[in-house]
């Protein structure tokens, strides 16, 4: 088989489920561009796929990048967008996917840190468990704002992999003036469906429909110390020792006012405005925090102070 037969067939399988498109169709059209018009192979090969990534309507990375992946790479050392690579990852965390288009977000570490990633529910992926180790085959890499994430698409090659993989510590600190706590703070309910635990909006499951949430405290917050802001999660553990409200006395709170909202209210009235320093692991855009300390004085009093006060 010649060399151009073989790219015609790999670009012929590419967009099978796609187009209808022969490998002889595709063989020709390359041909044209590399006798004819002397083009090296690379690159008619490029032309070609992207003409019929227009003909199907459909983004690079919804069709296999044969042959033009990165290999295997750790998530700290991801640095481009729009590369094609493998992960040998432990998922470390799952969170709320946030729209229905969305199969599954959450992170992935392996010994040099951890990434975001991504699966849509059009690639039909078996769905990643937490906690479990996976190869990962014909990841894109993606790039917002100078944070980098992986997306999962059709092409890509799960195997569960039966071995440990330590998750490296990419713990961080910030800290600044916590000048806004976000909606879905407060006193929330959670799906108790296993594994799920996403934040229920109005009582429903954006998986699992409408179900008896579990009450959890949570506080999204953001800190500004004068020249960035930063978002922050606490945690149940670490919401109950910055504001001094229990769930428990948080569920009375919202009982008595017939009201859960009231609760994030509370918190707001009495951590906004004050300096927090916060350490824990980076999830997506978000600290985890870990652990905190109240301090007596930013780092910029006076425009972290401006700041707070415009909100
Ligand atoms: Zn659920």
């Amino acid at each position: 088989m010649t060399d151009l037969r073989q790219h015609a067939e790999e670009i012929a399988e590419q967009f099978s489920d796609h187009l209808d498109v022969t490998p002889d169709e595709v063989e020709e059209r390359l041909e044209n561009l590399v006798e004819e018009y002397r083009v090296p192979v690379d690159e008619a090969r490029r032309s070609v796929v992207n003409s019929y990534l227009d003909d199907a309507g459909l983004e690079r990375d919804a069709i296999r990048a044969s042959g033009s992946g990165g290999g295997l790479v750790e998530v700290a050392t991801i640095d481009e967008d729009e590369a094609w690579v493998d992960l040998k990852t432990k998922v470390v965390d799952l969170w709320d996917p946030g729209h229905e288009s969305i199969a599954q977000v959450g992170l992935l570490g392996d010994e040099s840190g951890t990434i975001k990633f991504v699966s849509f529910q059009t690639s039909e992926l078996p769905k990643l468990e937490e906690g479990a180790a996976y190869s990962l085959k014909n990841v894109v890499t993606d790039e917002y704002q100078g944070t980098y994430s992986v997306k999962l698409n059709r092409t890509t090659e799960i195997t569960e992999l039966d071995e440990e993989i330590e998750v490296g510590d990419d713990s961080t600190e910030v800290e600044g003036a916590l000048v806004d706590i976000q909606s879905g703070s407060g006193l929330i309910k959670r799906c108790p469906e296993e594994d799920c635990t996403r934040v229920l909006q109005n009582g429903r499951c954006s998986e699992h429909g409408s179900v008896e949430g579990e009450f959890d405290l949570r506080i999204k917050g953001v800190l500004d110390d004068g020249e960035a802001v930063h978002e922050v999660i606490f945690d149940k553990e670490t919401t109950e020792e910055l504001t001094g409200v229990t769930l428990e006395e948080a569920k009375q709170q919202a009982m008595d006012a017939l009201d859960t909202t009231v609760v994030a209210d509370e918190m707001r009235a009495s951590v906004l405005g004050r300096y927090y320093r916060v350490a824990g692991p980076t999830l997506g855009r978000y600290v985890l925090v870990n652990d905190f300390e109240t301090l007596t004085e930013p780092a910029d009093a006076e425009s972290a102070l401006i700041k707070a006060r415009s909100i």
